[in-house]
């Protein structure tokens, strides 16, 4: 019997002594492994990454012949980087670039550019010695994230957004939006509440960025400001208001977010340099030397120069019988002249202090038929509006996405699954 025990424990002695020699073999292997990590991460048992951020000045053969490609190779993945990749530049501060190994040390056998997180061209070696390139769409895994917020006592709309957890650059786009139907230096009050509802992208599990603004809601002092992202039966999106209204306005009250209005549009106002009282025909936005000049909506560039009351100026005609006037730019945006049209939003100069201007600020107008407007109150056609049909499927998808916003209100945690 004792011998039997006997055997039994060095059985078991036999299986710990082995299981030892596994424990440390895979502890040693590991070590050997990371030693390969130098310069790159691993993917494969020895797979070598070394991935490159694209600097100023950096070209794609120079970062290619850099990781020790030929100029045969390098020119092969130049050529089919453009003719299958649709690569033939790269953007510093932009792209990067992977350059994977089969091991340390060894050439490289694939190159990976990477434009977003959400595209990848890939550039393989075959086993003749050519270069195979084709493109891979990451996959991307879209929730709607719900946040909302209050306006506290000298806070704006900015600072209380960032407050309530909503990323700037959402943050951005509902400025952009809202501005449409509200002055944020006015009508900005302690105590109203607004909520956001917008794409968060995921990869992986992993947090990418944002995406669109789905609905913005705003307790503004004219009533509650509504605002829900849309697309038509014919695949154009835009935003509308609860009733299915074109939120959008084909001008912008406010075309540089956030600016402060120094002064009013009146028929009556002491000039600041002439000193005497004359009619101010628009609106004053406070803005630095070099702050870009967005057109305040899409049109035609009609007049742009210089006179001693407005300096460096631009005059835009719009759809209809719309006119926007900028002045006392500091220059003009390149490429726009007379006859340009341009976008809304486009940058069409740079506020300055030209003309009869006591400091730097964009001075804007609105011309109606004709007759000067002031900015803040003239009713502003809607564009993109929905018709009948349309406007049937956007109340029914407005109700349900209603739905899902109160149930997100109650439970902050959860998110709606895009
Ligand atoms: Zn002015």
């Amino acid at each position: 019997m004792k011998k039997a025990k006997d055997i039994i424990n060095n059985v078991n002695l036999t299986k710990l002594v082995v299981a030892l020699a596994i424990v440390l073999t895979l502890i040693a292997s590991v070590l050997v492994v990371s030693r390969y990590t130098h310069g790159g991460r691993i993917l494969g048992p020895s797979e070598c990454v070394t991935t490159v951020a694209v600097s100023s000045g950096d070209t794609l053969s120079g970062l290619l012949s850099a990781q020790g490609l030929n100029g045969k190779d390098t020119n092969a993945i130049v050529n089919v980087l453009k003719k299958d990749g649709g690569i033939s530049t790269i953007r510093a501060d932009k792209d990067k670039i992977e350059f994977i190994r089969p091991e340390e040390n060894a050439p490289v056998s694939k190159i990976v550019v990477i434009p977003s997180p959400w595209h990848k061209v890939e550039v393989t070696c075959a086993e003749d010695g050519s270069w195979q390139c084709n493109s891979v769409d990451v996959e991307r895994d879209t929730h709607g994230v719900y946040k909302s917020g209050e306006i506290a006592d000298g806070d704006s709309f900015y600072l209380a957004g960032i407050r309530a957890g909503i990323p700037e650059g959402i943050l951005i786009d509902v400025y952009d939006l809202l501005a449409f139907e509200m002055d944020f230096e006015r009508d900005v009050r302690a105590g109203q509440k607004f909520s956001v509802l917008y794409e968060e992208n995921f990869s992986n599990g992993k947090r990418i960025d944002t995406g669109r603004v789905l609905a913005v809601s705003f307790d503004a002092l004219r009533g509650n400001v509504k605002m829900y992202r849309f697309k038509k039966a014919d695949g154009a999106v835009g935003y509308y208001d609860e009733k299915g209204n074109g939120a959008i306005k084909s001008l912008k009250r406010t075309p540089i977010n956030n600016a402060k209005i120094t002064s009013s549009f009146s028929g009556k106002r002491k000039h600041p340099v002439l000193g005497y009282t004359r009619a101010h025909k628009g609106v004053d936005f406070r803005a630095s030397t070099g702050t870009p000049i967005p057109a305040a909506g899409a049109g035609r560039v009609v007049a742009r120069g210089y006179n001693s009351g407005h300096g460096n100026y631009v005059k835009v005609r719009h759809n209809g019988s719309y006119e926007t006037l900028y002045a006392h730019m500091s220059k003009f945006a390149k490429g726009v002249g007379v006859g340009t049209v341009v976008k809304q939003g486009q940058t069409i100069g740079y506020v300055g202090s030209t003309g009869l201007s006591t400091g730097p600020h964009l001075h804007y107008e609105i011309i109606k038929d004709g007759k000067h407007v002031n900015p803040m109150t003239v009713k502003l056609p809607a564009i993109n509006s929905l018709n009948a049909a349309d406007k049937q499927k956007f109340l029914e998808y407005r109700q349900e996405l209603d739905a899902n916003i109160e149930r997100l209100a109650d439970n902050p945690k959860l998110f709606i699954q895009l």
